[in-house]
C-alpha cells in the first residue's frame, strides 16, 4: 500500500492500530442506551475482526434494551448489545483462521453450535445445548467466528446482507411445517418475518395470506403477492380465513407475533392435519388454553421455531443474493449508530418495517 492508500485505509476504519478506539453502544440500565467510545475487540483464535457497515434491528433487541432479558449482561459488559443482523468488512483475523481475509465483505451467523453435543450430531444444530452467540452489532467493530462468515457478493449490499439471519430462520419454519405446493397458509404478523414467510411461502408454490393491523405492512403484503391480506382490525380473522378455505382452515400457519391471543386465533384456524409454527416469543411468558381433543381428533401439530442451522443461514444469503426473496422493499427505516435510541423507537412503534443501523 501507498501513503495515500494507508490513509484512505484509515479513514474508512479498514485498519485498526493496536489500542485504537471506536463507538459502541451500550446499555446502562433497562431502556437506557448510550453511546460512547471503547476499545476495538481483538479477534481471538479462529476469529474474525469486521468493521461493522450495517446492523439490522430485531424485536428481541428490543425485549433486552427493555429488561426483559435479563440474562443478557448490562452496562460495562454490554458493548454493541444484541446486535444480531450486521454485515461488515474484515479489516483482521485472528490465528488459524482460513477462508477469511482482509478485504472480504461478509456476513457471519451469530451462533456458533459445538458439532459435538447430540443435537449437533442429529443436524439440529439450533438446538445446540454448547451454543456461543456472537452479538455486539451495534458498535463500529465486532468480532465473528470465522468459519461462520460468509462472503457477500458484490451486488448484495451490506443491509440487505443483514436480512440473512431473520431469513434462515423463516427457511427452518418452511421445514417445520412442511410448506409446499399447494399448501394453504395462514401468517399472523404483517412484520418482517411474517413478509419473509409470505415470500418463501410463495417461492415453494403456496398461498399465503397475511393477517395483520397495519395498513402500510398489509399493502407491501399484496404487493408481494399475498392471496389476502387480512386487516384483523376490521374484520375476524378466524372467520376469514376459514371462509377462505371453504370451512376448513388453513393447512400451515406461521405465528409470527407474540401473545396469546395469535396462538388461539391459529388453533381456530387451522384445517385438520394442519401445523402451526410458533416463531415469535411471547413476553412476558404466559400460557395458553388449549382443547386437547383438537389436537387429538384434527391430528393437528403445533411447534416451535428456533433460530436457524448453518445450512439455513447458507441459503438464505442464496436466495437473498439470487433475488428469489426481495428484501429491499422491507427496509424502510436507515440511522447512523449515534441515533440508535430512535431506530428503536420506530421498531417499538411499529412503523415501517426493517429498521438498519449503521455504525
Ligand atoms: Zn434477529
Ligand atoms: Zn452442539
Amino acid at each position: 500500500m501507498n501513503k495515500d492508500e494507508v490513509k484512505m485505509s484509515l479513514e474508512l476504519g479498514l485498519i485498526v492500530m493496536a489500542g485504537d478506539s471506536m463507538l459502541a453502544a451500550f446499555l446502562l440500565a433497562p431502556s437506557k442506551v448510550v453511546v460512547r467510545e471503547c476499545n476495538i475487540p481483538r479477534p481471538s483464535r479462529g476469529e474474525v475482526l469486521v468493521r461493522v457497515r450495517a446492523c439490522g434491528v430485531c424485536p428481541t433487541d428490543l425485549r433486552y434494551i427493555q429488561g426483559l432479558r435479563l440474562y443478557l449482561p448490562m452496562g460495562e459488559e454490554s458493548r454493541g448489545l444484541t446486535g444480531h443482523e450486521w454485515a461488515g468488512d474484515v479489516v483482521e483475523v485472528g490465528e488459524g483462521v482460513e477462508g477469511v481475509s482482509v478485504g472480504d465483505r461478509v456476513v457471519a451467523d451469530h451462533i456458533l453450535s459445538c458439532g459435538r453435543c447430540i443435537f449437533c450430531k442429529q443436524g439440529r444444530s439450533n438446538l445446540c445445548i454448547n451454543k456461543r452467540y456472537y452479538l455486539r452489532g451495534y458498535a463500529q467493530y465486532a468480532v465473528a467466528h470465522a468459519s461462520t462468515a460468509l462472503k457477500i457478493p458484490p451486488h448484495v449490499s451490506f443491509e440487505e446482507a443483514c436480512l440473512t439471519e431473520p431469513l434462515s430462520t423463516c427457511l427452518n419454519t418452511l421445514e417445520k411445517l412442511e410448506m409446499g405446493p399447494g399448501s394453504r397458509i395462514a401468517i399472523i404478523g404483517d412484520g418482517v418475518i411474517g413478509l419473509l414467510h409470505l415470500q418463501l411461502a410463495r417461492l415453494v408454490g403456496a398461498e399465503a395470506m397475511v393477517i395483520g393491523h397495519h395498513p402500510d405492512r398489509l399493502r407491501v403484503a399484496e404487493r408481494l403477492g399475498a392471496v389476502l391480506a387480512i386487516n384483523s382490525k376490521d374484520v375476524d380473522a378466524v372467520d376469514v380465513v376459514r371462509r377462505e378455505t371453504g370451512g376448513l382452515g388453513a393447512d400451515k400457519i406461521v405465528v409470527a407475533t407474540g401473545g396469546k391471543s395469535a396462538i388461539g386465533d391459529a388453533l381456530r384456524m387451522v384445517a385438520p392435519g394442519g401445523r402451526i409454527g410458533i416463531f415469535a416469543g411471547t413476553y412476558p411468558p404466559t400460557s395458553i388454553d388449549l382443547d386437547p381433543n383438537m389436537i387429538h381428533y384434527g391430528e393437528v401439530c403445533v411447534i416451535g421455531i428456533m433460530e436457524h442451522t448453518p445450512h439455513h443461514f447458507e441459503r438464505a444469503l442464496n436466495l437473498i443474493s439470487r433475488g428469489f426473496i426481495d428484501v429491499k422493499q422491507l427496509i424502510t427505516h436507515r440511522f447512523p449508530l449515534e441515533k440508535i435510541n430512535e431506530a428503536f423507537e420506530v421498531v417499538k412503534s411499529r412503523r415501517g418495517l426493517k429498521v438498519i443501523v449503521s455504525p
